[in-house]
């Protein structure tokens, strides 16, 4: 039996308009009542949805998620959103140097250091993202590359900051790709993750801290995912989107 609470969050990336968003968060909501007692649970959808989302998610024990945040905390940034304006919104974590944003936005470990710390220094809390490329992997290289992007992107956090934030381990060749990593090898970087926690926190901080894993992931392999010892969660892309799928997937992963 886990010490740790599994987190499960879902990653909307730049799908469903506001409307679209009501309507599922709305047939979720009923889908998963009465389950936050066993699992955390979160939705991150686009910025434009979260004012309308938040207030349906008000005592369902779903949590709201951002996709990103500003580096900066407010001024002449066109385009950016900051860590006060989500946490307005009712936002209480956000998705960090997801893959996507490193390979397509130039986010770099720096950078999403630097937006750790914002997040944190608002009261939000980071869902920081790591993970290798196939080519990375095939160059059998995964532990280095983790290893550097862990503490690139955890560089300037404090203990108390890292009790506040989860890890995902994203591999990039798993994706959107419908190729998950195996439960094996899943659980062989998350035990490194832990390992590198750590060395940079100590046990006892190490312990605490929720490794989700995300790569296709659903709802007919989220169970054995989960079962790995290092394994505390998921972050969810195509399967967090229709309320019967994600629903049928938190329920497979309890
Ligand atoms: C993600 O992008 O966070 C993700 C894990 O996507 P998918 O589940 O679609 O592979």
């Amino acid at each position: 039996m886990k010490q740790r609470k599994l987190f499960i969050a879902g990653n909307w990336k730049m799908n469903k308009t506001a409307t679209e968003a009501v309507q599922m968060v709305s047939a979720l909501v009923k889908k998963v009542e009465g389950l936050s007692d066993k699992i955390n649970m979160a939705v991150c959808p686009p910025f434009t949805a979260l004012d309308r989302i938040s207030s349906i998610l008000k005592g369902s024990g779903i949590a709201l998620g951002a996709q990103n945040l500003s580096d900066k905390a407010s001024g002449a940034y066109t385009g950016e959103v900051s860590a006060a304006m989500l946490l307005e919104l009712g936002v209480k974590y956000v998705i960090i140097g997801h893959s996507e944003r490193r390979q397509y936005y130039g986010e770099t470990d720096e950078i999403v250091s630097k937006k750790a710390k914002f997040a944190l220094n608002a009261g939000l809390l980071p869902i920081v993202c790591v993970g290798e490329t196939l080519q990375e992997r095939e160059g059998n290289k995964t532990s280095n590359v983790i290893t550097t992007q862990l503490k690139g992107s955890l560089s300037g956090i404090t203990s108390d900051e890292m009790l506040k934030t989860t890890i995902a381990y994203e591999p990039v060749w798993a994706i959107g790709t419908g190729k998950t990593a195996s439960p094996d090898q899943a659980q062989e970087v998350h035990a490194l993750i832990r390992k590198l926690l750590t060395d940079l926190f100590g046990k006892a901080v190490a312990e605490k801290i929720i490794i989700q894993y995300g790569g296709s992931v659903k709802a007919d392999n989220a169970k054995e995912l989960m079962a790995k010892e290092d394994i505390d969660g998921a972050l969810v892309g195509g399967a967090s989107l229709d309320a019967e799928g994600f629903s049928a997937l938190i329920k497979n992963a309890i």
